[in-house]
């Protein structure tokens, strides 16, 4: 992806992040201030509706000693007091008469509350009601109570003063809100942004890799220790992993057109002379058996670059039947007794009893085949290639293939394994440098390996260990 191809601003996970950090923030808070905006006003109802009671009970209490005339008188007084925008009175018959009254002038527009008188009449002793009046932007509260028999009395309050606290709460919390919001924006940004700083530059790594840049390249490193360091360690062992790929095909190729070079030369040599001097019949009967030797020597690398890259196809590629390990190095050693008694080598298996695993019988006999093709060859006469195999616990096998040959130098021992790898003291025997190769890829994958200790001059004993069964590992 190149950085052109980065997506749009609002399509990024950071703004995303931002918006719903905000978004999570700014719902909280409504919530928060909803709650308090209820218990605010509940707390104010239930003052006023405890002063309105309170008043009302003084009433009662009034008309009972001193009767109606002096309520009236105490209610107007109690009015002008409290202030006549403040709070107003009626007093009512049970059929809602009004026969006498406050200054209602300020309060006209409030009627009498049918309703409310039709409850009292049925027996409640308070009805409280809220009445918004449209042209005065405040409620009033209203008590409707019997403080005597045939008396009623409606008691109103305005709730002037609470609604400025509420309406001051409300402006407050909306300046709070519009700030907050703001800052929350630029909080949840900043946050987003250091959360995913890591992922941009494991991006522009990405980006510059796939656009021509080196592979050398690595995401750097990120102290942290979090998710996205994590990310970004595994995304640089996956390129360390994809770089030693790249190199080992490349020194692959590098080796395969020298080997294959050196055959093409020596044949193209072979058939330059037998055309340049005077040649007989013979002479190019000898060109071309080298010929066909050549080429045999050259179909036989192939064949075995072919098995190596079969094998490493993995397990799933694999045949799965059922290997006598027993009796495949039977049938191995029995190939090479012959070769074995030609250089007066003694070659001895040891292979008692049935060793089953599941595996495929044509690679594992050629693993074993190359291992002691490799010990006679590095063997002198008199020297001695024995084979031997055991159980390793109750899921593996190990089998052994120990020779008193030439050993091998610590410094070629790390490198055997490795493709068209030979060692100096083996460049007179002949050889491509492929079996061990060969070996170990078929090993692994069926689950096991190839181990070798060494010692120059006086032998190596190679350990294939291999699983009963490839899935158990
Ligand atoms: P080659 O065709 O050269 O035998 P291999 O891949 O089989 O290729 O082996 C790689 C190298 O490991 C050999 O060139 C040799 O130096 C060394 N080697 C392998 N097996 C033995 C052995 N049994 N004894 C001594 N050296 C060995």
């Amino acid at each position: 992806m190149s950085l052109r191809n980065l997506p749009k601003f609002r399509h990024t996970l950071a703004f995303r992040l931002t918006l719903w950090y905000a978004g999570i923030f700014t719902l909280s808070s409504c919530i928060a201030f909803l709650f308090f905006y209820f218990l605010i006003t509940s707390v104010i109802r239930e003052r006023t509706d405890r002063d309105l009671s309170e008043q009302a009970g003084r009433f009662s209490t009034l008309l009972s000693l001193n009767g109606i005339d002096e309520v009236k008188r105490f209610a107007i007084i109690e009015a002008q007091a409290a202030g006549e925008r403040k709070i107003f009175f009626r007093l009512l018959s049970p059929r809602g008469e009004v026969f006498s009254s406050s200054n209602m002038s300020y309060w006209r527009d409030i009627g009498i509350e049918r309703e409310a008188i039709q409850k009292l009449v049925q027996g409640k002793r308070v009805v409280f009601d809220t009445i918004v009046l449209p042209e005065r932007q405040h409620k009033v509260r209203i008590l409707y109570g019997v403080i005597g028999s045939n008396v009623i009395l409606q008691l109103g309050q305005s709730m002037e003063n609470y609604s400025r606290v509420t309406e001051a709460f409300k402006r407050i919390f909306v300046t709070t809100m519009a700030f907050l919001l703001v800052v929350a924006a630029f909080i949840g940004w900043f946050m987003a942004r250091q959360a995913l700083s890591g992922v941009g530059e494991l991006t522009r790594t990405a980006s510059h890799i796939s656009s021509g840049g080196s592979l050398e390249e690595r995401v750097p490193a990120n102290p942290r220790g979090d998710e996205i360091a994590l990310l970004a360690t595994t995304f640089n062992q996956m390129l360390d992993r994809i770089q030693n790929l790249v190199m080992g095909i490349k020194e692959m190729s590098d080796n395969i057109a020298h080997d294959l070079k050196s055959p093409v030369t020596r044949i193209r040599g072979i058939a330059e002379v037998t055309l340049t001097t005077e040649t007989t019949l013979d002479d190019y009967k000898r060109m071309a058996a080298s010929t066909i030797e050549e080429c045999d020597r050259l179909l036989d690398m192939i064949n075995t670059m072919l098995v190596i890259s079969e094998a490493e196809a993995g397990i799933g590629r694999l045949k799965q039947e059922k290997v006598d390990l027993a009796e495949v190095i039977q049938n191995a050693c029995e190939l090479f007794y012959p070769l074995a008694e030609d250089k007066g080598i003694t070659l001895g298996c040891h292979v008692p009893g049935t060793f089953t695993l599941l595996g495929d019988t044509r690679l594992i006999q050629r693993m074993i085949a190359n291992l002691l093709d490799n010990a006679i060859k590095y063997t002198s006469r008199d020297g001695s290639v024995e084979v031997t195999v055991q159980e390793e616990g109750d899921k593996s096998f190990a089998v052994f293939v120990k020779d008193t040959g030439i050993g091998i130098s610590a410094k070629d021992l790390p490198h055997i394994f490795e493709r068209f790898y030979r060692g100096d003291p083996s460049r007179p025997h002949t050889g491509n440098g492929l079996g061990l190769s060969l070996a170990q890829a078929i090993a692994k994958a069926h689950g096991g390996k190839i181990d070798v200790a060494s010692s120059p001059g006086q032998g190596s004993t190679f350990t294939i260990t291999l699983p009963r069964s490839p899935s158990l590992t």
